[in-house]
């Protein structure tokens, strides 16, 4: 039996991941951006490129894909190399 709480979450809640973005290190593959694609993710951003089974520019482009019944947007994310040298060298000391 439901309460009354949760009935008012019940009608608030998204449908899925509905509107979410999510932020990845690397760019997902087909399997991976496919699950995206189920979870109706809104925003996807990465950072690296995956070239040898990248879903999302690198080998395969699953956003533009016309057949599937949901879209989200693709964004790379551009690190500085400063600034990944910085985080490399802050591992290396731990
Ligand atoms: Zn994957």
């Amino acid at each position: 039996m439901l309460s009354g709480l949760d009935l008012a979450c019940e009608t608030t809640r998204p449908y899925l991941c509905t509107g979410f973005d999510i932020y990845l290190a690397w760019e997902p593959c087909p399997m991976c951006a496919m699950a995206l694609v189920h979870q109706r993710i809104k925003r996807i951003f990465y950072a690296f490129p995956n070239p040898r089974v990248g879903a999302l520019g690198s080998v395969h482009r699953l956003q533009g894909e016309k057949s599937l019944n949901h879209h989200y947007s693709v964004f790379r994310i551009h690190i500085p190399d400063k600034a990944l040298s910085e985080i490399f060298l802050e591992k290396l000391k731990d």
